[in-house]
C-alpha cells in the first residue's frame, strides 16, 4: 500500500505536465466522485457537460485508491463534486496530488442528516441517495453550481433540474405505494454495511448490517454474534448482497440465522451500461423491486 501511494505521488507532477489541453468552450468538463452522483449531474447538465466519475461502476467510493488519471481528470476539471459528510476520505489526498485549484461542490449540504452511535461515537451516514428525496437537494446545488460555472447555460440547467426533480417525485411515490403493501414488521432485510439508512427512513423499512456506515470499518466477532441474536429475535428472513462489497461475512450471518438470498442491491455504485442498474433511476427502482419481491416472499 505504502509503496503504490509513494509511486503515484511521485508520477503525478509528469502526468498533470502533459495534460493541460483545455476543455472545449462549448461544454464544462465536470468530474464527479462516484457513479450515483455523476450520473445526477449529467441528468442536469445535459449536452452541456462532460462528466467523469472518479470511482467506476461496481466500485467502492469509500475505499478508493485513485490513478494518476485520476488526478488528470480532476486537473482539468472545471467543476467538481463530491457527497461528501465522510464518504470520500480519499478525496482531500487526490486534491493535493492532481494539483486541483478549485474547491469540490458538496451536493449533500442542506440534507436532513442521520447520525448514530458506532462504537460510542457519532458519526454521520453519508449514503443520502438512497432516498429520492435527498436527491432533490443534490439537484438544487448541482444546478446552482453549473449555472455559477457556466451562466449562459442556466436556463438549461433550470429546465433540466425541473424535470429530474419530476422523476424523483415519482421514484418517491412508486417506493411508497410499493412498500406500503407490505406490512410493517415484515419491513426487514439484512445487508453488508449500514447504506440504507435514509431509504429505511422514508419507507419504514429496517436495515440490519454487521459492518457500520463505511466499509472501511470492520465487524468484530462479538459486533457479528450479537447480530445474529438479533436477526432471530426479529426473524429477518431475507438477506442482500451488495454490488460492490465482498459478500463472504454476510452469507455467513445468513447461514447461521437461516436467512434466504434475496439478490443483489446496488447500495452506492451503478452497475456498468449492461448490467440493471445504469442509471439512479434504474438502480432505485431495481432496488424497490428486489427488496419488495424478497420481503414479499418472506412475510
Ligand atoms: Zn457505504
Amino acid at each position: 500500500m505504502i509503496s503504490r501511494r509513494l509511486l503515484f505521488t511521485v508520477m503525478i507532477p509528469a502526468l498533470v505536465a502533459l495534460s493541460t489541453t483545455s476543455a472545449s468552450a462549448a461544454t464544462l468538463k465536470v468530474v464527479a466522485s462516484f457513479t450515483v452522483l455523476a450520473d445526477v449531474v449529467r441528468q442536469v447538465g445535459g449536452d452541456h457537460v462532460t462528466v467523469t466519475s472518479l470511482v467506476g461502476p461496481n466500485g467502492d467510493p469509500h475505499e478508493f485508491e485513485p490513478s494518476p488519471s485520476d488526478a488528470r481528470n480532476l486537473n482539468a476539471a472545471q467543476v467538481a463534486f463530491v457527497s461528501g459528510e465522510g464518504l470520500e476520505g480519499w478525496m482531500d489526498r487526490l486534491i493535493s496530488a492532481s494539483g486541483y485549484k478549485g474547491k469540490p461542490i458538496v451536493v449533500s449540504e442542506g440534507i436532513r442528516l442521520r447520525t448514530m452511535d458506532e462504537d460510542g461515537q457519532t458519526v454521520t451516514d453519508p449514503h443520502v441517495w438512497n432516498s429520492p428525496v435527498n436527491v432533490k437537494v443534490w439537484v438544487a446545488n448541482i444546478e446552482q453550481a453549473l449555472a455559477d460555472a457556466a451562466p449562459a447555460h442556466a436556463a438549461v440547467f433550470k429546465t433540466n433540474a425541473e424535470a429530474y426533480l419530476k422523476k424523483l417525485n415519482e421514484l418517491d411515490a412508486y417506493a411508497h405505494s410499493k412498500l406500503e403493501k407490505i406490512a410493517l414488521d415484515h419491513r426487514k432485510v439484512l445487508t453488508s454495511h449500514d447504506a440504507f439508512g435514509y431509504f429505511g427512513r422514508e419507507y419504514g423499512v429496517q436495515f440490519l448490517a454487521p459492518i457500520g456506515v463505511s466499509t472501511e470499518s470492520e465487524a468484530s466477532a462479538a459486533d457479528v454474534a450479537k447480530l445474529i441474536e438479533q436477526i432471530k429475535a426479529e426473524h429477518v428472513k431475507t438477506y442482500f448482497f451488495e454490488n460492490s462489497n465482498d459478500p463472504r461475512l454476510v452469507k455467513q450471518i445468513a447461514k447461521a440465522t437461516g436467512a434466504a438470498p434475496g439478490g443483489e442491491l446496488y447500495v452506492e455504485s451503478l452497475s456498468d451500461a449492461k448490467g440493471p442498474a445504469s442509471t439512479y433511476e434504474k438502480m432505485f427502482r431495481y432496488n424497490v423491486d428486489q427488496l419488495v419481491a424478497a420481503m414479499a416472499k418472506a412475510s
